[in-house]
Parts: structure tokens; sequence; C-alpha cells
């Protein structure tokens, strides 16, 4: 005899929490049917009945629904933010606190942050997180073009062999500007981005 879920089953369309029900699972058992989700954020998920019912799971628990849940900072989500955190830490330091060792080259030089980055804390960081995403274990972030603010349209995540590369290449500032102009991958200027971290 298959056991039956104390449940009833669940429809595409249906909404638990930040959840929305595309379809049933395949080769899931009976008494606890998997549901295909996806997240308000775009995250897809299997959840089970279960779960979905007893309102055990209201998001996909992933990125950023995972910082909103329980905290960026704490426990297990503290290794999944700390390096994404210490280059927004490191660019906002470089802009706007004139002790630091590297504001002549941005904060002096006029350098800003765009202002959804600069929203109290911690939407600011959440938002620079929703632009540019966890930042990957061998990358830094860097401004595609060099002489331009740090905003979302300008701003990626780097390699250090791929930003000393465009070091090396020891263009002018106005070639740098124009291969920026005509798309060509970020390129460095070496007295500019000496202080990067
Ligand atoms: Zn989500």
């Amino acid at each position: 005899m298959p056991r039956h879920s104390k449940y009833p089953s669940i429809g595409p369309g249906s909404r638990f929490g930040k959840l929305t029900v595309i379809r049933k699972m395949r080769h899931t058992k009976n008494y606890n049917q998997r549901y295909l989700c996806r997240c308000d954020c775009g995250n897809e998920v299997s959840v089970s009945n279960s779960r979905l019912n007893s309102g055990q799971r209201k998001r996909c628990a992933i990125g950023m629904c995972r910082a909103n849940r329980s905290g960026l900072f704490t426990g297990r989500n503290r290794p999944l933010y700390q390096r994404t955190y210490s280059s927004y830490s490191a660019m906002k330091s470089r802009c706007l606190n004139k002790t630091h060792t590297g504001y002549e080259y941005y904060g002096g030089r006029s350098v800003t942050i765009s202002a959804r980055w600069l929203e109290p804390a911690p939407q600011g960081f959440l938002n620079f997180l929703a632009d540019m995403g966890l930042r990957p274990r061998d990358k830094t972030l860097d401004r595609k073009n060099p002489f331009g603010n740090y905003e979302p349209d300008n701003c990626q995540w780097a390699t250090a062999k791929w930003q000393a590369n465009n070091k090396r290449a020891n263009y002018t500032p106005e070639e740098i500007v124009t291969n920026f102009e005509q798309g060509v991958p970020s390129l460095q200027n070496p007295e500019l981005e000496t202080a990067a971290f």
C-alpha cells in the first residue's frame, strides 16, 4: 500500500511565501511529492509538499534570499559573503576614507561610488551583491574604464593576471578611454590601480 500525504496535492501557480510552484517533480515518493518552484529572486528549487504546506520553506535559501533570511555575516553565511564584502568594504575605504593608503588615487581624484551601493547598511552591500554577484575566488573588483566611477555598468570581477597584463600594456590615458569607448575590455592604469587589494 502506498503511503499518501496528509497534505493535498499542489497545483502549478500556487504561492508559498516567495515561491511559485511550476510543476511536480517526477520520481518522488507519493507521501512527500516534490515540486519545482521558482523563487521571486529567480532561482529554481525543488521543495517537498510537506515543507511547502507546513510553511517551512518560503524562499529558495540561495544567495540573496539566504542572506536576507539569516543575517549576512553570521554562522554558515560568513564564508559565503566574506570575500565579496571585503571587496565592497575596500572600495568604500579607497574612495571615502581619507586616511586610507589608496585614497589619493581614488577619493582624492573624485572617484565616486554608485548611490545604490552607499545606502545604509546592510542595504548598500545587498545592492552591490545584487549588481555584481559573488566575488569569484581568483578575482578582484575592477573598473572597466579606470577613469570612471564605481558604478554597476563600470565594474566587473577580473583576475589579477588579466589586470597585470593590462598594466604591462602601458596605454596612455587617451588610449584607455578610446579602447573603453570602442568596447575593448578593461585596461588598467598602473598608477591608478596599485592600491587595489
Ligand atoms: Zn530566492
